[in-house]
């Protein structure tokens, strides 16, 4: 099984750009790289930048929202594409639906329709988060005018922390920077803390199945709980999890059920699914490029 893991992008969000000059005008996109993507849309890099956000008399351009988490590339293109076609995506029922084509310009039907992909079958289990840098945005969330209840799965991460005089000058650079870099942090810090626990502890057990693991074959993950040294095959925590849980009358297949958070069955911390999985993926990839520089020396 191990050979074929799809290892997941560090980063890659959607987002939703606010004109500072036009506040009617939006723009939605996605990038691995938010920060330098800011900047191309205000002009600060000469490459790249879509056509709509160059015309005259929108920059500088607000990253105001950041949906985050996605477990692939295409993910998060595939929510870009259907947020960007609300009006028509197959994500939302019709009978959920709100707006159409030329009404999707109001931000009270973008930020309505959000949340509506957010909790859709295809996007729901992810368990992605939300980063809002605006508070005008924000209020538009708390109102939710269309009255959609949001996914209890969905984090949300605020700060709305800029200068207004930066803003005027061009973007919100200092709050996407900061933003990327405290998600960079947790994750590596986690990172870490599981190597260690790997490095400093022979023979650990898997707290479900109670087998000895293997680093170099297992995929293992942690409890992200700081104080928590408990260590699981990703697979049994996975099961342990969903135990008991039905999988939703929506769908027909009978797919395997993922869970997108559940309880560490040592310390009963709360653990999201995604982070756990995303690091497990890193160790694996950590341990496997360790285990064929064995082999070629
Ligand atoms: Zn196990
Ligand atoms: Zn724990």
């Amino acid at each position: 099984m191990s050979q074929n893991l799809q290892y997941p992008p560090r980063f890659y969000c959607v987002y939703l750009l606010r004109s500072i000059a036009k506040t009617n005008s939006f723009y939605i996109g996605s990038t691995p790289d938010p920060y330098r993507r800011l900047r191309q849309h205000n002009g600060e890099l000469a490459a790249g930048g879509a056509d709509r956000t160059k015309k005259n008399g929108f920059r500088p351009w607000q990253m105001t929202l950041v949906v985050y988490g996605f477990p692939s590339k295409i993910s998060a293109l595939q929510f870009e594409h259907a947020w960007h076609h609300a009006y028509q995506t197959r994500h939302i029922p019709d009978k959920k639906r709100i707006g159409t084509k030329s009404s999707s310009r109001s931000v009270h039907i973008k930020i309505a329709n959000l949340k509506l992909l957010l909790s859709a079958q295809a996007f729901g289990r992810m368990g992605l988060r939300v980063a809002i840098f605006q508070k005008a945005i924000y209020d538009i969330w708390v109102m939710n005018r269309y009255n959609v209840a949001v996914a209890e799965s969905v984090h949300l991460k605020l700060d709305f922390e800029e200068s207004q005089q930066k803003l005027i000058e061009g973007g919100n650079y200092d709050q996407i920077k900061t933003f990327v870099k405290s998600l960079e942090k947790e994750e590596d810090d986690y990172f870490e803390k599981s190597l260690e626990e790997l490095e400093q502890n022979e023979a650990r057990e898997c707290c479900v199945c109670h087998t000895v693991v293997d680093q170099f074959q297992d995929v293992l993950g942690f409890c992200a709980s700081k104080d928590c040294h408990t260590l699981y095959h990703v697979q049994c925590w996975a099961e342990e999890m969903t135990k008991g849980l039905v999988s939703e009358p929506l769908s027909d297949s009978v797919l395997p059920l993922t869970p997108v958070k559940g309880k560490c069955v040592k310390c009963l911390k709360v653990n999201w699914w995604w982070p756990v999985v995303k690091n497990s993926m890193r160790l694996h990839r950590h341990f496997t490029e360790i285990g064929r520089s064995c082999i070629e020396n």
